[in-house]
């Protein structure tokens, strides 16, 4: 499958609720010991739905179509 978007992680800001990986409609994400892991990057569609549920800002979701548009602004 091809990737369809960049995910980001600043663990350090990670307090392990694990939203991120109940809510991830395509389980991209698992709990690892202390923080969750991304194992399926090439499933992630862009949605979203992880950035915009993290309660401590630690994830960026950049599909790759808007990266492209940044890149050539
Ligand atoms: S953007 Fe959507 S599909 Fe991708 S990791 Fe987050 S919740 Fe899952
Ligand atoms: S939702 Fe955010 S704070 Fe919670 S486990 Fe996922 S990355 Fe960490």
């Amino acid at each position: 499958m091809e990737k369809k978007a960049d995910i980001a992680m600043n663990l350090e800001w990670c307090k392990s609720c694990e939203i991120c990986v109940k809510f991830c409609p395509q389980k991209v994400y698992e709990m690892g010991k202390f923080y969750p892991k991304i194992i399926a990057p090439e499933a992630c569609t862009g949605c979203k739905i992880c950035e915009n549920l993290c309660p401590d800002f630690v994830i960026t979701i950049t599909p790759l179509k808007e990266k492209k548009k940044l890149e050539t602004a």
